[in-house]
């Protein structure tokens, strides 16, 4: 039977340590939240943020707008926010509406205040292994979880389901970086490889990040992998409501070595990369 990684008790522990540091700074680190429309779960993503950000005595700042925004509208109003200097971190709720070019919202935010890791000047960054910008929350979250967890990464056969610009590719790009908790050889997976069960089957770390319910079963697994859920999926479990992620845990977990659960594994890592950007933000601003 496998280890169940806790997400939870990793990212409590690195939001300890932000607590620590913000707690003797007399201004405090400040991120403002862009909420366009009335998405239930994007209302739920930024109300958990916010939580965590009184939390660690991260100042939040609101910027609800209406689902009818528009786009000239929504940039002036980030304007504002690049130019505060109680701001230190700028977090676009996605996705936009459709009238909304989400390209040219990223690419407004100033990439010093990017805190999401978005802007393409800090996927450059990140791409060239370039420690000045801010990694992507949920990638970036994976690899502290497995460095916490002292899994081992470096030689290892990492096989990324999924290719979005958000998980699989940022994910692939930090894993496979000549530096230190990463040198894994990477494969990226997606709706049209072929051979996915082979390919799964010879990863050393598999990690799931498709948004398909249950979809990694047993016979892709080699027995001993690791597998990192990172999928959230709202489905129906004994007649309730529930999140379930991308794995089939109850058949996966007994063959591996180290599983993430789901929830309770990744999700929480992401807000706690949320926060440290934030604080690493708020200190490269104040050391200028
Ligand atoms: P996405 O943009 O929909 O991308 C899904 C990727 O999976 C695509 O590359 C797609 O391939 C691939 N895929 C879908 N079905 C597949 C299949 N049957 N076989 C192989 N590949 C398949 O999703 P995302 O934004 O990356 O999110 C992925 C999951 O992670 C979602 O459940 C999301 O809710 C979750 N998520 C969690 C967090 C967190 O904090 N834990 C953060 C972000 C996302 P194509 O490119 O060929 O279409």
């Amino acid at each position: 039977m496998s280890s169940i990684i806790d997400g939870t008790a990793i990212a409590k522990k690195i939001q300890e340590q932000i607590a620590q540091a913000i707690s003797p700074l007399s201004r405090k680190p400040g991120l403002a939240f862009f909420l366009v429309g009335n998405d239930p779960a994007s209302q739920t993503y930024i109300r958990m943020k916010k939580k965590r950000c009184e939390e660690v005595g991260i100042l939040s700042f609101d910027c609800v707008l209406p689902e009818t925004v528009t786009e000239e509208k929504l940039l002036s109003e980030i304007e504002k926010y690049n130019q505060d200097p109680s701001v230190d971190g700028i977090l676009v709720q996605l996705p936009l509406p459709s009238h909304i070019n989400t390209m040219n919202v990223m690419t407004t935010v100033d990439p010093s205040k990017d805190v999401d890791g978005f802007h393409p000047m800090n996927v450059g960054k990140m791409l060239l292994g370039e420690n000045s910008g801010f990694l992507p929350c949920t990638p970036h979250g994976v690899q502290v979880l497995l460095t916490h967890a002292q899994i081992p990464i470096l030689g290892k056969h990492v096989v990324i389901v999924g290719r979005s610009n958000i998980v699989g590719k940022p994910l692939a790009a930090i894993l496979m970086q000549k530096a230190p908790h990463c040198n894994a050889t990477v494969t990226v997976a997606h709706s049209l490889t072929e051979n996915l069960k082979e390919i799964c089957r010879s990863a050393d770390i598999l990690v799931a990040a498709m948004g398909s319910p249950r979809f990694i079963k047993g016979d892709m697994v080699k027995e001993g992998a690791v597998v990192i859920d990172v999928g959230i999926n709202r489905a129906k479990k004994n007649g309730d409501q529930s999140i379930v992620g991308d794995v089939d845990f109850e058949a996966v977990a007994p063959l591996c070595s180290y599983i993430t659960p789901v929830p309770g594994g990744v999700g929480p890592m992401t807000i706690a990369i949320l926060l440290s950007n934030t604080l690493l933000s708020y200190q490269r601003r104040k050391g200028k």
